[in-house]
C-alpha cells in the first residue's frame, strides 16, 4: 500500500466521521434483519413531499427544464424566496442579486463559510449544536469556538456569555432558530441582546432559520436579520428539506445584503454552479402556493409534541425542556447510567429504540439525547416509553 497516494489533506485530520450515521446505520442493519425499529434518531419528516409541488417539477421536467439554470436560480423562484422573507419574516431582498438558490442549506452554510473564512479565523458555534457547522469551518480553514448553552437557560443563548466569547478574531457567529437538536427557540428580546453584542465586530451572523415554520404553543419566529442594525452583517440560511418534506430534493438558499452574497456566489460558481432546474420550479410553487399542506404536516409534529411533552411529564428519570420548535426534544439523564453513546446503542440493541447521542451535538454532553418526533405517533411515545424505561433500569440510585 502506497501511504503517500493514499494520504487525505491535512483539513481533514480534525473532521471525523458523522456520529448520527453510527446509529442510523446499525438501525438500518437491524431493520433488514426484520427488526422493527423506532426510529427517533432521523432529522427529516416522515411525509411524502406535497402532490402541488412534484406535479409542478414534472411539468417543468416535461417542458425541458433539464438544462443549467442561472448560477443564482430561477427568477420565478428567487422572486418566491423574495415575497416570503417580505411576507413572513419583513425583509427585503433584491431578486437580482441578494438570494442564492443552493444545493440544500447545507451548501448556503458551505458557500458562506467558504466565501469569508481566512485561517485561523474564529466562528462561535452554539452548542449542541448541529454538527455540520464545526465541520465546515475546520474544512474551510476555521476554528470552531463553541459557546456552552446551558439547561438553565432553556439551551437558549446567554447574550453576555456570547459577548464575553467575541475576540478580534471571531468572523462569523451562528445563529439558529428553532435549533437543532435542542428545539430552543430565540425570541426577540434575546436576540436583540445578541445583536447589541455584534455591533462593532467583525462579526456575520449566520442564520440558520431552516425549522422557522416548525414552531409550537403560539410562539413565533423572529428572523435576526429584520432587528436593528443585523441586516447588513446577516447572512440568511434556509431551506426546503423540514417544512415541505423535501429533504432528498436537495434545495436551500442563502439571502443577504448584496455586498456579503457576491463572495459566496463566487464559491457557487465554481463548486455547484446551480442548483438543479426542474426542481426549482417545485419549490417556486411550494412558496407560491397555499400553505395547507405544510400546515397539515405542522399540526401533526404539534400532536406528536404535545403527546410527548405528556409522557415526559410523567416520568422522573429523563431531565427535558419544552423545545418549542423544531421536531427535537433534547432530554439529560443522571450521570450513574451510561454514557450517551453507550446508552444510544443499547437501547437500540435491546429495545430497538433508534436516539442520538449528545456527544454528536457537542463533545460535553455525555448524558444527553437527542428524541426526534418525525415518525408517527404511535412509534414515537413507544419509543420514549421503552426509552424511559431502559434508563431508568441502567441508573444507579
Ligand atoms: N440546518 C439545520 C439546523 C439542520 O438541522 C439541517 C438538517 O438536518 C440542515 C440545515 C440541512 O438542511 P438541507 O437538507 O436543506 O441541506
Amino acid at each position: 500500500m502506497n501511504e503517500s497516494l493514499l494520504r487525505p489533506a491535512a483539513r481533514l485530520a480534525d473532521v471525523p466521521a458523522s456520529k448520527i450515521r453510527v446509529i442510523f446505520d446499525r438501525a438500518h442493519e437491524l431493520e433488514d434483519q426484520g427488526v422493527h425499529i423506532y426510529h427517533l434518531e432521523i432529522g427529516r419528516p416522515d411525509f411524502d413531499t406535497p402532490a402541488l409541488i412534484k406535479r409542478a417539477t414534472v411539468k417543468a421536467l416535461d417542458a425541458g427544464a433539464v438544462h443549467y439554470a442561472s448560477n443564482w436560480g430561477i427568477p420565478e423562484l428567487r422572486n418566491a424566496i423574495a415575497a416570503k422573507l417580505g411576507r413572513d419574516n419583513g425583509l427585503t431582498y433584491a431578486p437580482a442579486d441578494e438570494i442564492v438558490v443552493t444545493i440544500g442549506a447545507n451548501e448556503a452554510v458551505w458557500i458562506a463559510m467558504m466565501a469569508y473564512l481566512d485561517p485561523g479565523d474564529e466562528v462561535i458555534i452554539p452548542v449542541p449544536a448541529w454538527p455540520h457547522y464545526a465541520q465546515c469551518v475546520r474544512l474551510a480553514g476555521g476554528v470552531p469556538v463553541f459557546l456552552q448553552l446551558r439547561e438553565g437557560d432553556g439551551w437558549r443563548i446567554d447574550p453576555e456569555a456570547l459577548g464575553r466569547a467575541i475576540t478580534p478574531r471571531t468572523r462569523m457567529v451562528i445563529l439558529c432558530t428553532p435549533q437543532n437538536p435542542t428545539g430552543a427557540v430565540l425570541d426577540q428580546p434575546r436576540l436583540e441582546a445578541i445583536a447589541a453584542k455584534l455591533q462593532g465586530t467583525n462579526a456575520i451572523a449566520l442564520s440558520d432559520e431552516i425549522y422557522e415554520h416548525l414552531i409550537y404553543d403560539g410562539v413565533r419566529h423572529v428572523s435576526p436579520a429584520s432587528l436593528p442594525g443585523m441586516r447588513e452583517r446577516t447572512l440568511l440560511v434556509s431551506g426546503f428539506a423540514k417544512a415541505y418534506a423535501m429533504d432528498g430534493w436537495r434545495l436551500g438558499y442563502l439571502a443577504g445584503p448584496r455586498e456579503l452574497v457576491k463572495w459566496a456566489l463566487r464559491v457557487h460558481q465554481y463548486t455547484t454552479v446551480c442548483a438543479p432546474t426542474f426542481e426549482q420550479y417545485g419549490a417556486a410553487a411550494a412558496l407560491d402556493g397555499l400553505q395547507d399542506d405544510r400546515e397539515r404536516m405542522v399540526a401533526e409534529f404539534a400532536r406528536r409534541r404535545r403527546a410527548i411533552l405528556d409522557l415526559l411529564g410523567a416520568q422522573d428519570v429523563l431531565r427535558y425542556s419544552p423545545a418549542e420548535g423544531a421536531f427535537y426534544f433534547w432530554v439529560t439523564y443522571p450521570e450513574s447510567a451510561p454514557p450517551a453513546s453507550e446508552l444510544a446503542m443499547g437501547v437500540l440493541e435491546e429495545q430497538h429504540v433508534a436516539v442520538v447521542p449528545g456527544t454528536a451535538f457537542d463533545e460535553t454532553q455525555e448524558h444527553g439525547l437527542r428524541i426526534a418526533y418525525s415518525a408517527p405517533l404511535e412509534d414515537v411515545t413507544e419509543g420514549i416509553r421503552r426509552l424511559v424505561d431502559y434508563v431508568r433500569r441502567h441508573t444507579k440510585n
